[in-house]
């Protein structure tokens, strides 16, 4: 028999993102799960964690989705790609769960960001979630790969204070065999967000001998200042923490040799993006 919502092994709050996750909604009847998609009455989560400071400004709740349908080579969080690792949790529930916290996130300057996963694979629950914590005075985040960002209208957009997007190469090419996916719907997306004037943090992942050449940077470095509405580039340095989730789940890791970037290639990397006028960390 299948249920809406079936009692799950796993609370609500994970200890991290990277608390390996599998099958929190196989019970969850496939009709029930358009339903879902349709109305955003029910999201599919991998959990929720507190005490966030690198995921927005101030100190952040996050609430990290489950769906994702590109396949980063360096992904540290595998097990969010399929939405039925996701516990099924109402839009009434982390609602109430997002409400617990609104005077400490507004006492540290901070909000609630939806991750992933890929947020935008369940849109309206987005949007809806987003929504109730703007009516809360809570100030809201995406991070998202861009590629499903026409599923918004632009009076949803206003409903995001920042939208968190992820660059993750240059050139089709590059980018197809470091994702699986085209870069243009990201682009797209980007070029959209800045007619809007709405506020962007860009992150990029530097990893070595994948995403490191310097030319790929510049020319990056010079569509993200075209833009006018990037507040920040956000370099993060790969890393190999999401390593055993690949292992476990049996899928064929690339990057196992990989290391994590040197503090002069973070810097001169950051470098090119400064040389551009922009501001990077
Ligand atoms: S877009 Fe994000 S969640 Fe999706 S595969 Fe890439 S890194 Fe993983």
């Amino acid at each position: 028999m299948t249920t809406e919502l079936s009692p799950s092994v796993y609370s609500l709050e994970g200890k991290s993102p990277f608390d390996l996750r599998l099958g929190q909604s196989a019970s969850v009847a496939e009709s029930a799960v358009k339903r879902a998609l349709e109305t955003g009455d029910m999201g599919f989560i991998h959990s929720f964690t507190t005490g966030s400071t690198v995921d927005g400004p101030g100190v952040r709740v996050v609430g990290w989705t489950a769906g994702c349908q590109w396949r980063c080579r360096y992904c540290h969080n595998p097990d969010t790609w399929s939405m039925i690792n996701g516990m099924p949790v109402t839009l009434e529930r982390a609602v109430s769960e997002l409400g617990k916290y609104r005077h400490g996130l507004k006492a540290m300057s901070g909000g609630f960001t939806l991750s992933g996963g890929e947020p935008l694979m369940q849109d309206r629950f987005a949007v809806k979630l987003f929504t109730a914590a703007k009516a809360m005075g809570i100030h809201t985040a995406v991070e998202t790969n861009g590629f499903l960002g026409e599923r918004l209208t632009d009076e949803e957009l206003l409903q995001i204070d920042l939208v968190l997007l992820g660059i993750k190469a240059w050139g089709a090419e590059k980018h197809r065999h470091l994702t699986g996916k085209d870069i243009e719907p990201t682009l797209d997306f980007a070029r959209r967000l800045a007619a809007r004037q709405r506020p962007v943090w860009v992150r990029f992942v530097l990893v070595p001998g994948l995403t490191d050449d310097p030319q790929d940077i510049t020319l990056m470095a010079k569509f993200i200042a075209g833009l006018g509405n990037v507040e920040r580039v956000e370099v993060l340095p790969f890393h190999q923490l999401g390593r055993f989730k690949w292992q476990n789940l049996g899928l064929d890791y690339t990057l196992a040799d990989v290391k994590t970037p040197t503090p002069d290639l973070i810097e001169s990397t950051c470098r090119l993006f400064r040389a551009e006028g922009l501001n990077a960390y």
